[in-house]
């Protein structure tokens, strides 16, 4: 079992007060490396939601200035960073990821509180425009949309709520969060902060654990929550968007990925192998930007293989919380079977393997930890190339020319990642410029950052994260011509 200082309650929070479900039914919290009960915590449905959600909306009714609204940025900022290591040491033993990692996701959800209390006061004031023809003066407002409800995965346990409620608080909208079940007690670490040291309206921030169906139908049918904010699969996004019809109700969607890793001839072989090794192994391979398909130019190929394939060998895998560990393990066995059964169509299929386990030796009862893999000679009828692996798996896929390479990047309904590695800026930015992903990376595997918008198109979602753009999907422009003089 875990003991910590953030985890006082292991619990919802509902209207400022640490609550248990109604029927006082709670659900287990495991640790994925060694399979330990972590914690159990209330497993909710849709009457704490109703309360949540009344909470919430009265909490709107305190209309605070953007000055305190940066205040309480800058102090959740500060009281993460103080409790990094204890939040990071929560984060590992639920998630799995390696230590390093965890502290390093602690500072990218601080990063998203940093942003916004720098953006919120110059960004939400209200803009006057003359207006010459009618002989008035437009004032734009921007107002917060209302209670929002926010939805996160459990790949990033603490970044994915900080990218919503960050811009949240910013905006002055109040919210009803639920938290993946894989991944609560970090969120409630987190909520215990705020609620130790902010001076929030009451019912400003609420926590619902426990039925997805029931709190998600209550967040969508409820008229008083004008927007949910969701990161997850695509597939639970097209549910939202069906649901959302009703009151038409606001939607950011951030949803899965099938990034393209592209490996010009006259890329350097050495940075591209580094940049993919960073790009696809975090979170062991189990994030949305990560590369899912990696195309390689034939006369570089045998040579890019080859690099990649001493790289991924000398990976560690094991607990995250072991000194030397690269690679924790996959979050359960569904997650585990799904890359399991990419490895073996694609081998079925024709691929060789690398580097990596064969499907057979890959046994989830003996615990959750998959070999990092290298498959060679991939062609797009394989599973790996058009569905997300969410996985330590690395398909090499030969192309020819650059026509091809976009034209095979581009076959996927998703649209969030693309990664481009080349010598020369004009080829490869002809490229990205034909590219359909709303991130497009030229030799560098970073993702997201905090100061720039990102988003998916196509079935990758809706809306952005991240920048102003982020920020502004939580408020609303009113215009107020002024005649008057
Ligand atoms: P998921 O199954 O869609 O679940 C995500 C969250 O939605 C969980 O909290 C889940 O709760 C909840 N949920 C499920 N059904 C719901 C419903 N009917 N109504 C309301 N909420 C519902 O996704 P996942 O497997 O956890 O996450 C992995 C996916 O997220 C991948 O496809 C990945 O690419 C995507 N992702 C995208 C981004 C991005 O920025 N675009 C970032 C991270 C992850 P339960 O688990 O309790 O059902």
């Amino acid at each position: 079992m875990i003991r910590s200082n953030l985890l006082s309650h292991l619990a919802g929070y509902v209207n400022d007060q640490w609550i248990a479900a109604d029927t006082g039914k709670r659900m287990d919290v495991f640790n994925p490396a060694t399979g330990e009960k972590l914690a159990d915590v209330p497993f909710m449905g849709a009457a704490e939601t109703r309360r949540a959600i009344a909470s919430a909306k009265h909490a709107l009714l305190t209309v605070s200035d953007a000055a305190t609204r940066r205040h309480w940025l800058e102090v959740t900022r500060d009281a993460l960073l103080e409790h990094q290591e204890e939040i990071g040491r929560i984060l590992c033993l639920e998630h799995g990821k390696p230590w390093k990692e965890a502290q390093g996701e602690v500072q990218y959800a601080a990063s998203f509180f940093d942003y916004y209390a720098g953006l919120v006061e110059t960004a939400t004031a209200p803009e006057t425009l003359p207006d010459k023809f009618k002989g008035c003066t437009w004032t734009l407002y921007k107002r917060p949309v209302g209670v929002v409800g926010l939805i996160t995965p459990w790949n990033f346990p603490i970044a994915m709520i900080a990218k919503k409620i960050a811009p949240a608080l910013a905006a002055g909208c109040p919210s009803v969060i639920k938290p993946a079940p894989d991944t609560p007690l970090t969120m409630i670490a987190m909520f215990q902060i705020m609620a130790q040291t902010l001076d929030l309206p009451k019912g400003m921030i609420n926590l619902v654990i426990g039925d997805a169906v029931q709190i998600g139908s209550e967040l969508m049918d409820s008229p008083d929550v004008t927007m949910v904010s969701f990161t997850g699969s695509t597939a639970t996004g097209r549910l939202l968007m069906q649901q959302a019809v009703k009151h038409v109700k606001r939607l950011g969607l951030e949803l899965g990925g099938n990034a393209p890793f592209i490996v010009l001839d006259d890329a350097d072989l050495d940075g591209a192998a580094d940049g993919l090794m960073i790009n696809k192994f975090r979170g062991a391979g189990q994030t949305c930007v990560c590369a899912n398909r990696v195309y390689v130019q034939k006369k570089v190929y045998d040579a890019f293989a080859k690099k990649i394939t001493e790289r991924v060998s000398k990976l560690k895998v094991g607990d995250g919380m072991k000194e030397g560990t690269d690679i924790g393990p996959l979050i359960n066995v569904n997650g585990f079977a799904k890359v399991k059964g990419h490895l073996a169509d694609a081998l079925d299929k024709g691929a060789t393997l690398l580097t990596g386990s064969r499907p057979d030796a890959l046994d989830a009862t003996r615990g959750l930890f998959f070999t990092p893999t290298v498959i060679g000679g991939v062609d797009d009828t394989m599973r790996c190339c058009h569905e997300e692996t969410f996985g330590p798996l690395i398909p090499l896929i030969p192309f020819d020319d650059d026509e091809e390479v976009i034209r095979r990047a581009n076959d996927t309904e998703f649209g969030l990642a693309a990664y481009v590695f080349g010598k020369s800026q004009t080829r490869a930015h002809h490229i990205i410029a034909r590219l359909h992903f709303g991130h497009c990376a030229f030799n560098t595997g970073t993702g997201p950052a905090a100061i720039a918008p990102f988003g998916g198109m196509l079935s990758s979602g809706l809306g952005r994260e991240g920048g102003l753009e982020g920020l502004m999907e939580y408020m609303e422009t009113q215009t107020v011509p002024d005649g008057s003089h």
